[in-house]
């Protein structure tokens, strides 16, 4: 019997004229993860894509790892494993016979559902579906059929060249391929909120570049580490991440010693608005992604944000922006990046924080604050600090100029 795993396009990219575009960029993330499962063939037919091992060994072809990897590809409703067959009802029904009762085990209720692609098979669905129903009542001790809200649901599917037999079939990562909508970049730092947006834009098919952020020595090595280690977790759903890194430290002192204190942390946050949209400009991102949630702290009321968005001229995309720190903890745990995001590391953003943050800046006295420093200069010497790292799914960080202080990875 051949197990394989089927993948099914969401509704949205079945439309228009970027389905080729679409299915050449799932195939070719789907080959760069199985290149690391094992050996698999791909192939795509009626909107799925089939993976098929190539060997029963699971050491050369590991399918409990190619499907974990299937479900994190975005683009994809529904991902499940299958057994396939010939298309007659005889090899469906010995099929069902021999793959089900594994996969059902441990269920107490099911039900079955046949759906033919292939019109010209001589038996309707509701026919198809009743036969293989009652080869799992013989076939499974103890299992009752519920049409309503069963355990498990065994489907059979006759396409054009075979017929698939599953059950348990599983949502995909959904969204839309990675890419598919551009380049953005996204402002990460070490917090619970930033990778939670990048993985929200990235799931809408954009390809995340990061941008930290830090004030060495202000904030440490590890805070920097950490930072890294989140973008590779995120490398789980977009496969790599250049990440920049700009040091803050020069300007944070400057605000310091030259400023009122109330507004350190907008002239900051307008600094790093006015810096990404630099870089994302010179790396070709079209828009800016923040883990910004509004009211969440004083940087992120309505009159905060109106404030420090004018630095830049790109869109501003701030995905957790109508979220509550519990929603976005929640996505934060199951994409995997609550636990690193919780380690008590400082942020630039916390390095001289006043004690009585503007809540209600004016962009006059906030000006009248710029006016005081040079502010060009600052920018400018900023940039010069900026170096760049990539973090991969499979593998080290790694320094993208190996000569950042002579180091090749991280
Ligand atoms: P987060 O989990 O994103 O850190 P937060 O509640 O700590 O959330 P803030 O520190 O106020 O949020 O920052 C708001 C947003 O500004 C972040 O979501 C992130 O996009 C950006 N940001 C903050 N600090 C940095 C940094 N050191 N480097 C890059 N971006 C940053
Ligand atoms: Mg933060």
């Amino acid at each position: 019997m051949k197990e394989v795993i089927l993948c099914k396009y969401g509704e949205l990219i079945l439309k228009g004229a970027n389905r080729g575009t679409f299915e050449t960029v799932l195939q070719k993330e789907l080959r760069r993860r199985a290149r690391h499962a094992g050996e698999f063939r791909i192939t795509t037919r009626q909107s799925t894509v089939m993976i098929e091992p190539l060997s029963d060994d699971p050491l050369v072809s590991d399918v409990d790892e190619m499907y974990r990897q299937a479900k994190l590809v975005f683009g994809f409703a529904a991902v499940t494993r299958a057994a396939a067959c010939e298309k007659s009802m005889d090899a469906i029904l010995a099929t069902a016979a021999a793959y089900l009762p594994d996969r059902l085990r441990g269920c107490k209720t099911f039900r079955a559902e046949a759906k033919r692609s292939d019109k010209r098979f001589p038996l309707t669905s509701p026919e198809i579906a009743g036969e293989v129903g009652a080869v799992v009542l013989e076939n499974v001790r103890g299992i009752k059929v519920n049409l309503v809200d069963p355990d498990i649901t065994v489907r059979v599917e006759i396409r054009d060249t075979e017929a698939f037999i599953h059950a348990g079939q599983e949502k995909g990562a959904g969204g839309i391929p990675s890419g598919s909508s551009g380049n953005g970049l996204l402002l990460l730092s070490g917090g619970i909120d930033s990778p939670v947006a990048g993985y929200m834009m990235a799931k809408r098919g954009l390809n995340v570049e990061a941008l930290h952020f830090e004030s060495f020595p202000y904030t440490s090595e590890l805070a920097r580490e950490k930072v890294f280690r989140l973008a590779k977790e995120l490398c789980e759903y977009t496969g790599r991440m250049r990440i920049h890194v700009v040091s803050l430290t020069h300007i944070q002192e400057v605000l310091r010693d030259s400023c009122t204190e109330d507004y350190f942390t907008l002239l900051l946050r307008r600094f790093m608005m006015a810096i990404a949209d630099r870089i994302a400009k010179e790396d070709a991102c079209g828009c800016l992604i923040t883990g910004e949630s509004l009211g969440q702290v004083a940087s992120q009321t309505l009159a905060a944000i109106g404030v420090t968005d004018p630095m830049t001229t790109l869109p501003v995309f701030r995905p957790c922006i109508g979220m509550d720190k519990e929603e976005i903890i929640s996505i934060s745990r199951k994409i995997g990046t609550f636990d690193t995001s919780i380690e008590p590391y400082e942020d630039c953003c916390t390095v001289f924080t006043p004690k009585h943050p503007k809540t209600k800046p004016e962009i006059e006295k906030v000006l009248a604050e710029e006016a005081k420093i040079d502010w060009n200069g600052l920018l400018e010497e900023a940039m010069q600090t900026r170096y760049a790292v990539v973090a991969r799914q499979y593998g080290d960080v790694i320094y993208e100029n190996e000569n950042k202080d002579g180091k090749g990875s991280c």
